[in-house]
């Protein structure tokens, strides 16, 4: 199968990467490196059905070519990560928005009636996370007022209406999968992510630094789960209703763990000597920052629809990247 991979040299793309490969895939991935890493693909580089392009969605002159190519694609590229998030809320809007509008209007030009995997986040549940069951159908609340998460959730949320737009016009084939709290190998810790940020400050013997009290609560899945659940939710036919009628699929671990626990975990099994060190959300993320108490997925369609089972717990994910970080591998 042919695979054009948006955001390839990113966290989940390139293990994305690494997965279709490992399977026979020939796989393109196309990424401006303003987040992604080449350090993330350079395991992958010297593979015969790997192509790495660096390219700017808004301007690639190639991908209409690349689009016809390919059999699934995965758009993932984006601004991410919550420091980035709030510093520019222009890439925002016109990254995360103009880019999904090319490549579903590329994919829809192209030859092989792609599968189209469209990622949103989690971020959508905007401030409807105060009523904690985050089922896909639950009605979602914004405010412009509360702080700039805002503007990154809504421009992933109006990237699920693009690709239901190209669905109901065009019959594009698109899966919308919301993606939650993902951690695994290659999650750079520069742009906010957690869980690489305390594996780095422990293995410095530097305190750990938990943003609030600590009590927030997050759901963390490990990446190579979120791939095999991406996966196979592009490889189910239109036999199911919510596939055939592109509806968005929660995709993540429920199992919760506030941040404080989730600092300890990370300090025992490291056996790290660090402290930890409580920091205010303003001092953090800057004045007015609306923080998320809670987020954890209802999962009951993704295991409907993919028999969903996690094959790794925290505890083995924390263990992996420990030891990855210790002998300086990636996969
Ligand atoms: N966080 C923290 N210390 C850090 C980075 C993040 O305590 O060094 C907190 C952050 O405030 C949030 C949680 O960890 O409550 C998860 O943050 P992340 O950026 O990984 O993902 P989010 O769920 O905020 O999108």
């Amino acid at each position: 199968m042919n695979v054009l991979i948006t955001g390839g040299a990113g966290f989940i793309g390139s293990n994305l990467c690494a997965f279709h490969l490992k399977r026979g895939d020939r796989v393109v991935a196309v990424d401006d490196l303003s987040t992604g890493r080449s350090q993330n693909i350079e395991a992958l580089r010297g593979e015969s059905n790997f192509r790495f392009i660096q390219a700017d969605l808004l301007d690639w002159n190639e991908l209409n070519n690349e689009v016809a190519k390919a059999e699934r694609i995965y758009h993932l590229a984006a601004v991410v990560g919550m420091f980035r998030v709030l510093k520019e809320p222009v890439e925002v809007t016109s990254v995360n928005v103009c880019a999904t509008e090319r490549v579903l209007e590329a994919a829809v030009k192209g030859g092989h009636d792609p599968k189209v995997v469209i990622a949103s986040s989690s971020s959508v549940y905007g401030h409807s996370n105060e009523q904690l069951k985050l089922h896909e159908d639950v009605d979602l609340v914004f405010s412009p007022e509360r702080g700039g998460l805002t503007g990154y959730a809504l421009s992933k949320l109006s990237n699920e209406i693009q690709a239901r737009a190209y669905h109901e016009e065009y019959g594009l084939r698109v899966v919308i999968p919301r993606l939650f709290n993902s951690v695994g190998p290659n999650q750079s810790g520069n742009y906010g992510f957690v869980i690489p940020r305390f594996i780095n400050q422990a293995i410095a013997g530097e305190p750990l630094t938990v943003f609030g009290d600590g009590t927030q609560i997050r759901s963390f899945c490990d990446v190579r789960d979120t791939i095999a659940a991406l996966d196979t939710l592009a490889a189910i036919g239109d036999d199911y209703e919510e596939i055939r009628n592109a509806e968005v699929v929660n995709v993540g671990n429920d199992r919760e763990i506030s941040i404080l626990d989730t600092a300890k975990m990370v300090i025992a099994r490291s056996g790290s000597t660090s402290s930890i060190k409580f920091i205010s959300y303003d001092e953090a993320y800057g004045e007015h920052f609306d923080h998320i108490t809670q987020r954890r997925p209802v999962i009951e369609k993704l295991e409907r629809l993919t028999g969903f089972v996690p094959r790794w717990s925290l505890e083995q994910t924390i263990d992996d990247l420990l030891q990855k970080k210790l002998n300086n591998t990636t996969y």
